[in-house]
């Protein structure tokens, strides 16, 4: 035997064990291929560094289309006039849940549990024991992603001052658009040191993943979708505030809200921001320990 001839022997023994993983924008399993040595070392590239680097999380997110075994070219949905409502299912186009819900399965082919250790900071009870949290990811997010449907959401608001009246379509945002706001907050966070609040900046800036289209007065912006993500940003800045900023609280108040109230996304981020950990020692319970982009890293 020759090395080609491994090599091929090895193809066709993996092409026999595809595993199914559920993808929730399509509602059904699709079947991939299992991981080669250079996939997880793709993986865990950057796994000791805290950085968020753009290029190794888009060849991460590569992986979807490199281990899926199925042609998903066809999987676009359309309306009655055959303009598209869902492009079809790539890297590209997969949102948050589907992303998840591939990198469980990955995990799971991998046999890969998600463990982080914590250091007890408890000054009532001194206490700094260190201990390790292991998060079983199918556990914690199979009800959201079993029950997730895409969604397709309308938000209108007349500006009171003005009388001009603003309508938004909005949709899931996909994991690629993710990366590139995550991108654009980082280089903010780099470059405007003097930003005195960037969480309020990130929230801020945050709806504009989700928006698909704008109306102003019954015009729809046509252009808007073709936008890079400073020229969508400059354009929301001009957006009077009574529409664009989180109101804390009233009933639908502005978009921020609606979007809050609304997307399935918000919910994941709650579902995480509330995993409490406790410190096996001394009982003292840590909130808000995760963030949605600590389950990326393997
Ligand atoms: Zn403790």
């Amino acid at each position: 035997m020759k090395v080609a001839d491994a090599v091929k022997a090895l193809n066709q023994a993996n092409g026999s064990h595809l595993d199914p993983i559920y993808i929730p924008s399509l509602g059904r399993e699709v079947m991939f291929y299992p991981l080669s040595t250079a996939d997880v070392k793709t993986l865990t590239r950057m796994n000791f560094l805290d950085e968020f680097d753009i290029q190794v999380e888009g060849i991460k997110l590569a992986l979807f289309d490199k281990l899926c075994s199925e042609d998903l070219s066809d999987t676009a949905v359309l309306d009655a006039n055959g303009k598209e409502i869902y492009p079809a299912i790539s890297a590209k186009t997969i949102n948050q849940f589907d992303y998840l819900s591939f990198l469980i399965g990955i995990r799971q082919m991998l046999n890969n549990k998600l463990t982080y250790t914590f250091t007890c900071f408890n000054s009532e009870k001194p206490c700094n024991e260190q201990f390790t949290y292991e998060i079983d990811m199918l556990e914690k997010f199979d009800d959201i992603i079993t029950n997730f449907k895409r969604q397709t959401e309308f938000f209108e608001r007349t500006d009171e001052k003005t009388g001009n009246i603003w309508k938004f379509g909005l949709t899931n945002f996909s994991m690629h658009d993710y990366l590139f706001f995550k991108f654009f907050m980082n280089k903010l966070k780099e470059t405007d040191v003097d930003s005195p609040d960037l969480e309020f900046e990130t929230q801020f800036v945050k709806p504009i993943l989700y928006i698909k289209n704008i109306w102003f007065n019954d015009q729809l912006i046509e252009d808007w979708p073709t936008l890079s993500f400073p020229e969508k940003l400059s354009f929301w800045n001009k957006i009077p505030p009574n529409i664009t900023v989180n109101s804390l609280g009233t009933e639908f108040g502005t978009l921020p809200d609606f979007i809050q109230k609304t997307f399935w996304e918000e919910k994941l981020v709650s579902l995480i921001e509330n995993i409490n950990v406790m410190c096996p020692h001394c009982g003292k319970i840590y909130n808000g320990s995760f963030n949605f982009d600590d389950f990326f890293m393997f």
